[in-house]
């Protein structure tokens, strides 16, 4: 992986990350790793490693890092897990899950989303992801059940075709509310059932989709 401007995200994972208390080192070394310059538009990467979301264009955004650093610590991916992810958008978390180690299958509904994350990751020398554009709403059955589900934009419920395609022991990640704010929620399959607990309050882009808002 491409290592400019190391300083610049050692100083973002100690003072934005570290400080607010997540604590996994494997996702600290994930965060230290990916180049999120790479991953935002060229206007923006003179801030890329600053305490905010950034646009992306087509109204979507790249998540600020220390939410990007608490879901995938909520995830808790092992090496060798296989993640799904809803909402490719710049490519920037799926980096951050392959960094783990984590074979990571991407959907992205805006195809020219698509293109532009795919060449993030290429430019940002990361493997191990494999994006499709489709409806993440209907989840993805040919590599089903997942380690790990993680939604990136905001669900007024996690779709239950997700649930079924969830391994046990595996773990759904999610911003779960209504439109102008949610909070995070984790969903753990065990053999009893389906454990949830309820994070931090957060606000992302609407999940646009069959199981999810019309628009
Ligand atoms: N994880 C991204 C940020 C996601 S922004 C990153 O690291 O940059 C939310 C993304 O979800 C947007 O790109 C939006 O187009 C996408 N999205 C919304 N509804 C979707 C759906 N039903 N299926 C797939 N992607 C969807």
């Amino acid at each position: 992986m491409n290592l400019d401007r190391a300083d610049e995200r050692r100083m973002m994972v100690q003072t934005q990350i570290l400080s607010r208390g997540v604590k996994n080192k494997r996702v600290l070394r994930a965060m230290e790793m990916v180049p999120r310059h790479f991953f935002v538009p060229e206007e923006f990467a003179g801030v890329a490693y600053h305490d905010h979301p950034i646009p992306i264009g087509h109204d979507q955004t790249i998540s600020q890092p220390y939410i990007v650093a608490r879901m995938t610590e909520l995830l808790a991916p092992e090496e060798g897990d296989i993640i799904l992810e809803i909402g490719t958008g710049s490519g920037y978390q799926a980096a951050v899950l392959s960094a783990m180690g984590a074979r990571v299958i991407s959907l992205e509904r805006i195809v020219e989303l698509v293109d532009g994350a795919l060449s993030n990751l290429q430019k940002a020398g990361v493997g191990n992801v494999s994006v499709f554009v489709s409806d993440g709403t209907l989840g993805w059955e040919n590599m089903a059940p997942y380690d790990g589900i993680i939604i990136t934009a905001a669900t007024p419920a996690v779709p239950s075709i997700l649930i079924e395609q969830l391994a046990v022991n595996g773990r759904i990640v999610a911003p779960v509310g209504p439109q102008h704010m949610q909070v995070l929620v984790r969903l753990t399959r065990s053999t009893e059932g389906i454990r949830r607990e309820e994070y931090d309050g957060v606000r992302f882009v609407p999940l646009i989709g069959r199981n999810s808002w019309n628009s």
